[in-house]
């Protein structure tokens, strides 16, 4: 981007990340409309549908008029049932006062961000992590410092590495469990030692929490916001994008310490003005109606994980670890001889399945590609067909 003259761009936007799934899909896109039979692995969202009771209600809400300003933080029905929600399964208690409710968890972690960090601060994100973390602490002028997520640790961070980035300069430390892109769970015994240097160093934690529910083979989930001394420094982002298969309603919410309950109101005032109203509306039911479908694609996760990851493992110069958590896996592609990005390039243009490259998450994950397998199986099972068949050729090449 060139800036001169008056109608100059911002600088700062020379500063600013993106979301490479974005780019790819509008590329897969492109080639489908070319007639080519492309399958779909590199969103993160849910293929299923909104519960039915979630869209009655929003649909009513419309036809009655829910179709004025919302106040800033959130209908007082909705920051209610988030607020008994994450108080009965978060382990922590809160009020509704603390509810902000956002548009999409994005909203969440770009007031964290512009609330708390100074240029020249640093934040500590995760490495392959959710890229806007990275991009927005570039965007206000910060630091990202990258903590290494690896696959030989089960994609959970080191918190000895952890403890050694920490400077006098680190302002917020960034934590996301369940995680994207790799679907590492974070013990509890790895969040109490967080929660114990965040305490010694006296940081903000920012807790993505928003594949919390989707969670397999028994694996607990641990807000670290329930741990000692923790509300009171913890942002706490989850939505409905994910759980309820809302991701086009862009709903998310925080839930803040008193301190900062001031700065996530000025921030939303001046953003957004509230999020939409008749989808909040809707989005009561999503937490106080009945639960089965969100039970019932979790069940059906964890069957298209196993069948995605038995399916890798098999593939020669593929390894896959068992991810206990969201709905990705991470593989590590490097014994085809390829990187990731030359890996997710060819598989695009040559076997028309789109993945994303390990490095679209950071520089730690050059040797990985990002699956989605939030796809049907059978276009699961086609897709490893076609892996597999892509992957012999690479060999013969
Ligand atoms: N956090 C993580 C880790 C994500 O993967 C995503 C979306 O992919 C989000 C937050 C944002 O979700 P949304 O803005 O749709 O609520």
């Amino acid at each position: 981007m060139t800036i001169s003259s008056a109608r100059r761009i911002a600088a700062r936007m020379e500063t600013i990340g993106t979301e490479g799934a974005f780019a790819v899909s509008a590329r897969a896109r492109a080639l489908e409309a070319q007639g080519r039979p492309m399958i779909h692995l590199q969103i993160g969202e849910p293929d299923f549908d909104t519960p039915a009771h979630v869209r009655e209600a929003a649909k009513r809400a419309l036809d009655e008029g829910a179709t004025h300003y919302a106040p800033f933080s959130g209908i007082p029905e909705l920051r209610k049932a988030i607020a008994d929600d994450v108080t009965a399964r978060k382990g922590f208690s809160a009020d509704p006062s603390q509810v902000f409710v956002t548009v999409g968890g994005k909203g969440v972690m770009l007031y964290a961000i512009l609330g708390l960090v100074d240029p020249g601060d640093e934040v500590i994100v995760p490495d392959p992590g959710y890229p806007i973390y990275e991009s927005l602490t570039r965007f206000v002028g910060a630091k990202p410092i990258p903590i290494p997520i690896r696959m030989e640790h089960e994609f959970r961070l080191d918190v000895e590495e952890l403890a050694s980035l920490i400077t006098p300069r680190t302002r917020l430390l960034i934590i996301n469990s369940p995680a994207n892109p790799t679907g590492g769970v974070l013990t509890r015994a790895d969040l109490e030692r967080i929660a114990e240097l965040a305490q010694e160093h006296d940081l903000w934690v920012m807790a993505d929490e928003i594949y919390g529910r989707i969670l397999y083979d028994g694996a607990e989930h641990v807000s670290i916001a329930s741990l000692p001394g923790m509300a009171e420094r913890t942002i706490l982002l989850d939505g409905f994008s994910k759980t309820f298969a809302m991701t086009g309603w862009r709903l998310g919410y925080a839930v803040v310490p008193e301190a900062l309950k001031e700065v996530y109101s000025e921030l939303v005032i001046n953003t957004i003005s509230c999020a939409p109203t008749f989808a909040q509306v809707g989005a009561v039911q999503a937490l106080v109606g009945p639960q089965d479908d969100v039970e019932a694609m979790v069940v059906e996760f964890k069957a298209r994980r196993d069948l995605i990851v038995n399916g890798l493992n098999e593939i020669e110069g593929i390894r896959c670890a068992t991810p206990l958590g969201a709905f990705y896996a991470f593989p590590d592609i490097s014994g085809t001889g390829v990187t990731g990005a030359e890996f997710a390039e060819r598989l695009l243009t040559e076997a028309d399945v789109c993945v994303l490259a390990g490095t679209a998450f950071g520089g730690v994950g050059t040797d990985h590609i990002r699956i989605s397998y939030a796809n049907s199986r059978e276009n699961l099972t086609e897709a490893l067909g076609r892996m597999g068949r892509f992957v012999a050729g690479l060999g013969r090449g």
